[in-house]
């Protein structure tokens, strides 16, 4: 293992000085599975003061230096620097109500969430006193010490574990899974927009499939709506999969993009509210696209995340059963009224969708969501005219033509959809020959 060239100056710096100092965490767990990182934290025995006066010459910001953290620009790294410490008590499973420095590495390790998390490197010797390198080794996350207590400190940890599951696509140990399950309640006292954060990783994970399939009760702590779905039968030949495990499914089955996967999690989440049987026993979810729509914005809001991830996730999930079999026109159309990112993401999110339909289905289905991304990218490489800003005509030649006030918009309009149609070219001769009066 090798620190970076950063890391190496700032722990030397410390050294030099008489202090201790470790790369630790996330750097030291990614470096030992073959990942060259180059975000690393520091721990050290320095007081935030001293290492102030450590750290003159060099350019340091005071991120968080209630909690002992300063960042240090080494060598042009941002190396986050926290003294040792332990946490105070913890009230109600979340933030500790306050911190204390302390002067040994082992009491700074003990605090750490999990085994593969609580290394420290200096260069030259590794320090792990709760086997971490073996749970690396055997691909598991076990919590460091007794999990409840832990996860009773602070609840986050529960979805943190997850995440690291999922990411690094580990096992879970099992006095650890079991602690998890158990807390999974305490998890409504922390807050949203860290389980947001927290889950939003976890959903690009390579092992998201295990995840929410083998966590899914602590899943339905923080998503209850999804409860519902779980062994909800469809009912029809095109699935073959309950509502749930078909969520999951298209989820893992699609790229690892953020706001694809978060619109495909939640996708169906209204079908089951949305069921019906028609008179040869087949079920049916009418409407559930706009409903689920409606039901991930308030999901999402919750959660609060970003406007534009919200608005994204309704227009994926408002459209994800649109046939796509529609001329070069209606795709036209669609880029027109929700743009080319959303429909690049759409098309993923058929793909997604498509191949968790039951088997026979699901080549078919995912082919025709790439004909409509291979047509989507095709007429945007090619400029083809969808905006009006891209029509080669504007108001002024409509004013010289004649037309006034509010007719000059319509005549706009109407000489984009002719365009978009493909029934006139895109050229200012062209278009205005249509609209001589
Ligand atoms: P990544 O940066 O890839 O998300 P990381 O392991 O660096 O992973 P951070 O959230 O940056 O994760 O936290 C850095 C380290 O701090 C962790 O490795 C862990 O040792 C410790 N840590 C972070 N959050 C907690 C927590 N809630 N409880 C206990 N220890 C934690
Ligand atoms: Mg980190």
């Amino acid at each position: 293992m090798e620190l970076t060239k950063g890391a190496k100056l700032l722990i030397k710096t410390l050294e030099d000085h008489g202090f201790k100092a470790y790369a630790v965490g996330g750097f030291v767990r990614d470096n030992l599975l073959g990942k060259t990182l180059f975000d690393v934290d520091v721990t050290t025995s320095a007081t935030p003061e001293q290492m102030l006066e450590v750290f003159k010459g060099f350019k340091v910001y005071l991120t968080g230096i209630k909690h002992g953290t300063i960042t240090v620009n080494s060598l042009g790294e941002h190396i986050e620097v926290t003294t040792f410490r332990v946490d105070g008590s913890y009230k109600d499973n979340r933030h500790p109500d306050s911190v204390e420095f302390v002067s040994d590495l082992e009491s700074d390790l003990a605090r750490r969430d999990f085994t593969v998390n609580a290394m420290a490197f200096n260069g030259e010797e590794l320090v792990d006193l709760y086997g971490g390198r073996e749970d690396l080794k055997n691909r598991l996350i076990r919590a460091v010490g007794d999990p409840r207590k832990r996860f009773e400190e602070d609840a986050l940890r529960i979805l943190r574990g997850l995440r690291f599951a999922s990411v690094l696509d580990f096992d879970i140990e099992c006095e650890t899974a079991v602690a998890m399950e158990e807390k999974a309640h305490l998890l409504k006292n922390v807050s949203v927009e860290r389980l947001f954060t927290e889950l939003s990783k976890l959903l690009v994970g390579r092992g998201v499939e295990r995840v929410l399939t083998k966590y899914k009760k602590v899943i339905f702590e923080v998503i209850p709506e999804l409860k519902l779905c779980d062994g909800f039968s469809q009912n029809t030949k095109f699935h073959s999969y309950d509502v749930y495990e078909h969520t999951v499914r298209s989820v893992a089955l699609s790229e690892a993009d953020k706001a694809v996967r978060w619109a495909l999690l939640l996708h169906d989440i209204e079908k089951p509210s949305c069921y019906s049987v028609d008179g040869s026993g087949v079920g049916h979810f009418y409407g559930h696209q706009p409903k689920s729509a409606k039901t991930a914005v308030v999901i999402l809001k919750r959660f609060k995340a970003d406007n534009k991830l919200i608005k994204l996730c309704n227009d994926l999930i408002y459209l994800h059963d649109i046939k796509t079999e529609i001329t070069r026109g209606e795709v036209k159309k669609l880029l027109n009224l929700y743009g080319v990112e959303t429909l690049r993401k759409l098309a993923l999110v058929k793909v997604g969708d498509g191949l968790a339909h039951a088997p026979e289905y699901a080549d078919y289905r995912r082919s025709l969501a790439i004909n409509f991304l291979n047509e989507v990218n095709d007429i945007v490489e090619k400029g083809e005219c969808y905006l009006l800003k891209d029509l080669a005509v504007n108001g002024n030649d409509f004013k010289q033509l004649g037309f006034r006030g509010a007719e000059i918009k319509t005549a706009l309009d109407n000489a984009l959809s002719l365009v978009i149609k493909g029934e006139v070219l895109n050229e200012k001769s062209e278009i205005l020959k249509r609209f001589e009066r």
